[in-house]
């Protein structure tokens, strides 16, 4: 692969503009300036600088934000500011592999839920990921208006009805976890599911945290930051 046509595909702008950044001594790899844009071997992993930023060259990207609340999972949000203003120009601009540029969310949270949100350009990730059929579990820390009783938990693991489906929801576990605290999994993700099944027993939400995906824990990403996903992360979310 040429040393252009690596910066162009981790979204460092068109190949012309990747040239030219070359060209001009703005690109070092494992230390070294290169403005030579010939021939190189990009293994997965390699770190090299573009005008000082460092940044490790993944053929596809997998992206753990943790989302803060007040941002909408959208490319085009209606009130706040979208989750792609988190991130940086090159994930946004990875060249377009599918319909869409960039990193995509895998699934949506809504404006004032926080936590795990992943996101990729790896289309047969997100539908494998989003499938009903994939089962993913998804683990929710969820503050209540009022106290958490052993009836609603029961009913949550028993399966509630929504307003769009005569099929009955299930969780796939929950637990209080203190009396405004429920731990819920759930292994779909229709419309405000968690907000919609915990309205069905009666209880609502006032607080909505994803903590987990698989075995994938957020961990100790600040609100706001994101990280690459390791080979050891995606092997949890298998
Ligand atoms: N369920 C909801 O109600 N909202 C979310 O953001 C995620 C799951």
């Amino acid at each position: 692969m040429r040393l252009e046509d690596i910066l162009f595909s981790q979204g460092f702008g068109t190949r012309r503009v990747c040239a030219g950044l070359i060209q001009q001594g703005h690109v070092t790899v494992q230390g070294q300036v290169q403005t030579d844009a010939g021939e190189f071997y990009a293994p997965e992993g390699l770190e090299f600088t573009v005008q000082g930023t460092v940044w490790t060259f993944h053929e596809k990207a997998y992206v753990l934000l943790n989302k803060p609340a007040g941002t909408e999972c959208s490319q085009k949000p209606s009130t706040w500011p979208s989750i792609y203003t988190l991130l940086p120009a090159p994930l946004r601009q990875r060249p377009q592999k599918a319909a869409v540029q960039g990193v995509q969310a895998v699934g949506r949270l809504d404006q004032d839920t926080t936590g795990l949100l992943l996101l990729t350009d790896d289309g047969a990730f997100i539908h494998r990921m989003s499938s009903p059929k994939h089962h993913v579990p998804k683990v929710y820390e969820v503050t209540t208006k009022h106290p958490v009783t052993d009836e609603m938990v029961q009913k949550l693991l028993a399966g509630v009805v929504l307003d769009d489906d005569p099929k009955p929801v299930k969780a796939a576990a929950c637990a209080a976890v203190s009396e405004l605290h429920l731990k819920l999994t759930l292994t779909e993700g229709k419309y405000h599911q968690v907000k919609r099944m915990v309205a069905a027993v009666g209880n609502r939400v006032e607080g909505l945290h994803r903590s987990q995906i698989g075995g994938m824990v957020l961990g100790d990403l600040a609100p706001g930051q994101w990280r690459f996903l390791t080979a050891e992360d995606l092997a949890l979310l298998k």
